[in-house]
């Protein structure tokens, strides 16, 4: 239940669900993501639903992840990526092998604690966690050719604009109790926005946790 032949089941589904990009697919066939959540919903973590990941947060769902990582890409390779809302990393592990750098921060100390204990075991040399408060960005480390957020927040941070690269592409779910996946080009003529598809995620928090 926790094979590869799982693995390639669920990428079937998302192939009939519309997922497109084989790039993508072919990283979520690899990704071992049953190793993500807790021992006792290991049987369920190929399934189309999200799941908790401790801490009142949720992994998401398969389809979910999918489509954030192939309207991240646009059919291009990866450069420098952020992602917010590090959670058990799977999306961050994802990103991992199709980006040149990751950095990822995730509000909550025991949960980022945790993930890189996790992540440690799959060796990435190209992805780096930080404790932080993603509504800043991460200053750091910018500009980034992709930010992708994987909590809603009610409006876009003036703070994840201004650190995209020429060029770049955020990917974020806004709106409160009705979300919208967004995206959000910086082209010459300044930022485009397309509205995509109704979406539910764990909410965009203030501060450190
Ligand atoms: N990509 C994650 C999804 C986790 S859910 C995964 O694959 O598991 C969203 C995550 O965003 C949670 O871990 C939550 O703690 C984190 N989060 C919420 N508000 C945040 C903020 N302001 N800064 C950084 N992380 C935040």
């Amino acid at each position: 239940m926790t094979s590869q032949r799982t693995r390639l089941r669920m990428v079937e589904r998302l192939r009939q669900q519309g997922i497109a990009d084989e790039v993508v697919l072919a990283v979520m066939a690899e990704l071992p993501r049953h190793l993500f959540v807790d021992e006792a919903l290991m049987s369920r973590a190929y399934d189309d639903v999200s799941l908790p990941l401790g801490f009142g947060q949720t992994i998401s769902q398969p389809y979910i992840v999918a489509k954030m990582t192939s309207l991240l890409r646009n059919g291009k390779k990866l450069g420098r990526v952020l992602e917010i809302g590090t959670g058990c990393g799977y999306q961050t592990s994802i990103l991992a092998k199709l980006a040149k750098e990751v950095y990822s921060v995730e509000r909550i100390a025991p949960l980022l604690d945790r993930t890189r204990l996790r992540l440690r075991e799959f060796k990435f040399t190209n992805v780096r966690l930080k404790h932080a408060d993603g509504h800043l960005g991460l200053p750091e480390a910018a500009p980034y050719d992709a930010i992708l957020m994987t909590a809603a927040a009610s409006h876009v941070p003036e703070e994840l604009v201004s650190q995209l690269a020429p060029g770049g592409r955020l990917i974020m779910p806004i709106g409160l109790n009705e979300q919208k996946l967004h995206c959000f080009d910086l082209t010459e003529e300044g930022l485009q926005q397309q509205i995509l598809e109704p979406v539910k995620f764990v909410p965009l928090l203030p501060g450190l946790g």
